[in-house]
């Protein structure tokens, strides 16, 4: 079977039982899974058409293309994210809150892989570890919302839903089911350009870097940086000098791709039965007696949102059934017994490193929250990938109510989770940032000092308030320090 479910072969649920390392002969499989099983439980942030034709129609079409993502890809990342858990490699996943369709551009994305190239850099300076890299970024089109309408110019109109469901603009905000193809190509297209830059030497490591540095005032700062800075570029110097590179690994690194899987209906379209890799180290499938898996191939790796996270619901139900390494968010409101349930149900055969805990509780939430979860975590034998999310715990609005983050409040929420992982005999894993390689003014603080009244300059999100290039850096920097002490 595919691990919870039974092996669907030509459209009927076949229960197969063969003895299989770590599943006993006669454990009974659990209730049917399929790629549509999500649709007899209740899903919240659910998306109603109101004509089903044309939806439909894209449905049929998104059926149809070819995989974005492949199993091989999708294994790798499993076969990286497990060491992750098991604390030889650190994680690293960020991008945009809401990506939009106009963000498939060569020089935003060019600058999104320079960003995430030059963070892992510094962090694998710091924990003296492999980073694995996680793009939020081809794919991250659909967004849960608070409220199904807002007031725009004192009318009420439908909310941003994300590029795949809406458009941005007020009076585009009916949804468009010409959208969920739109979103295939636009994911495509963009991880065509990713691979294309990344196989013509995008990260190509001969190349000098450019950290500016410049921005940065306080003067012991400064120093600070230019040392990390001088260090991994004397190793690097190093390493090319002597040929440590011969392999060629200066010249080229992984990354992957991912987005929140929140609109069930796209997701499960590319949803397909795939053969498995043939060198896959990780079997969460023992009884596939056709040598074949669910992957979903929209997005190397995926995650449930905090808000669509509820056992019973859609969400929980289609996640349980890929291949694919997945993440789940958790914030205040998660009940230990709830996480434990929900670790049994997504991964009933404690994979390690198949899950990935984003937790994003907030500054001072954090405190009182990770330890019991931690805590309850470690008692059931699950292996998880520890990432904390210091962004959407930590959104506060201005008085004149625009949605900022404070760069102290992030840094200290991941301070905080790297100490508390420590004292409970846990290491963290890994950070989850929303983030943009341009110089948008929508945090507050770091480095060059943005203040409330400079927001205003370069505001550009369509959803959350991201790190800008600098400030972003500068958290790695500070996060690296963390561990060199
Ligand atoms: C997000 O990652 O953009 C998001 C909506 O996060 P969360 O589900 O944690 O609120
Ligand atoms: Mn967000």
């Amino acid at each position: 079977s595919n691990g919870p479910h039974g092996a669907i072969i030509n459209g009927s649920l076949k229960q197969t039982n063969i003895t299989v390392e770590g599943l006993k002969e006669d454990e009974p499989s659990e209730k049917g899974w399929s790629p549509s099983s999500w649709r007899e439980k209740p899903v919240k942030q659910e998306v109603v058409y109101p004509d089903q034709i044309p939806v439909q129609r894209s449905i049929t079409k998104l059926e149809k293309l070819p995989p974005i993502v492949t199993p091989v890809e999708i294994h790798a990342l499993r076969n990286n994210l497990r060491e992750v858990a098991l604390g030889n490699a650190f994680l690293l996943q960020g991008g945009d809150c809401a990506e939009l369709f106009d963000y498939c551009e060569d020089s935003v994305i060019d600058s999104k892989i320079k960003l995430l190239l030059q963070m892992s850099l510094v962090l694998i300076w710091g924990a003296n570890k492999p980073v694995v890299r996680i793009a939020r970024m081809a794919g991250q089109f659909a967004k849960p919302r608070s409220s199904p309408t807002e007031i725009i110019d004192g009318k009420e109109v439908p909310s941003f839903r994300g590029d795949i469901l809406n458009g941005y603009h007020p009076d585009t905000r009916a949804l468009d089911p010409e959208r969920l193809v739109s979103a295939y190509f636009h994911s495509a297209a963009t991880l065509n350009y990713v691979r294309g830059q990344i196989s013509s030497g995008i990260a190509d490591l001969h190349d000098p870097l450019d950290w500016e540095l410049g921005h940065v005032k306080d003067k012991t700062l400064q120093a600070r940086y230019s040392r990390i800075v001088s260090s991994i570029t004397e190793s690097l110097r190093f390493m090319r000098t002597i040929g440590a590179d011969t392999a060629g690994q200066l010249e080229t690194v992984d990354l992957y791709t991912s987005h929140e899987g929140l609109l069930l209906e796209y997701e499960q379209a590319l949803t397909r039965r795939l053969k498995h890799p043939k060198n896959r180290k990780i079997v969460s499938s023992p009884l596939d007696a056709d040598g074949k898996g669910w992957y979903n191939t929209s997005a190397h790796f995926i995650w449930i949102g905090d808000r669509t996270r509820q056992i019973d619901g859609g969400h929980v139900e289609y996640f349980r059934g890929v291949e694919n390494p997945i993440g789940i968010k958790v914030g205040p409101s998660m009940k230990s017994d709830e996480l434990v349930e929900l670790l049994d149900i997504v991964n009933p055969n404690k994979e390690i490193g198949k899950v990935t805990l984003i937790t994003r509780y907030g500054e001072g939430k954090v405190e009182t929250m990770l330890g019991p979860h931690i805590e309850a975590v470690k008692a059931t034998g699950h292996t998880v990938v520890w990432q904390c999310d210091p962004m959407h715990g930590n959104t506060k609005s201005t008085p004149t109510g625009i949605k900022t983050r404070h760069f102290s409040s992030i840094l200290s929420e991941v301070a905080s989770a790297l100490r508390i992982h420590r004292e409970h005999g846990s290491f963290l894993g890994g950070v989850h940032l929303e983030l943009t390689g341009d110089a948008v003014t929508e945090c507050i603080g770091g480095s060059e000092g943005l203040v409330e009244e400079d927001l205003s300059l370069n505001y550009t999100t369509y959803c959350d308030p991201r790190l800008n290039e600098k400030q972003a850096l500068e958290l790695a920097f500070l996060v690296a320090g963390h561990y060199r002490g």
